[in-house]
């Protein structure tokens, strides 16, 4: 039977943490899990930039999704296969 390897932490030197610190204070924007970028839900509304499913959803006064990896709602998967089925949506 082997023994068990104890995990020892790697060298961790201690003059590192101070840059990460106050990069976490000025970061008040929301990161997407998704990484952000172009279709990213997240960054484009920072930017302004029209996003479809937020049309669609705000349209239906149904919730937006925070960010891309968000589960769509039953409610919300409707609106968007009907769209997509059939663009004369009342
Ligand atoms: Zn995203």
């Amino acid at each position: 039977m082997q023994s068990e390897q104890v995990n020892q932490p790697m060298n961790v030197s201690t003059n590192v943490s101070t840059n990460v610190s106050t990069n976490l204070m000025l970061n008040n924007d929301y990161v997407c899990p998704c990484g952000g970028g172009q279709s990213c839900i997240v960054d484009r509304r920072t930017l302004n930039d029209w996003v479809h499913e937020d049309d669609l959803f705000l349209k239906n006064k149904l919730p937006l999704r925070k960010h891309c990896f968000q589960q769509f709602t039953n409610k919300q998967l409707k609106v968007l296969n009907n769209f997509t089925a059939n663009d004369s949506l009342c």
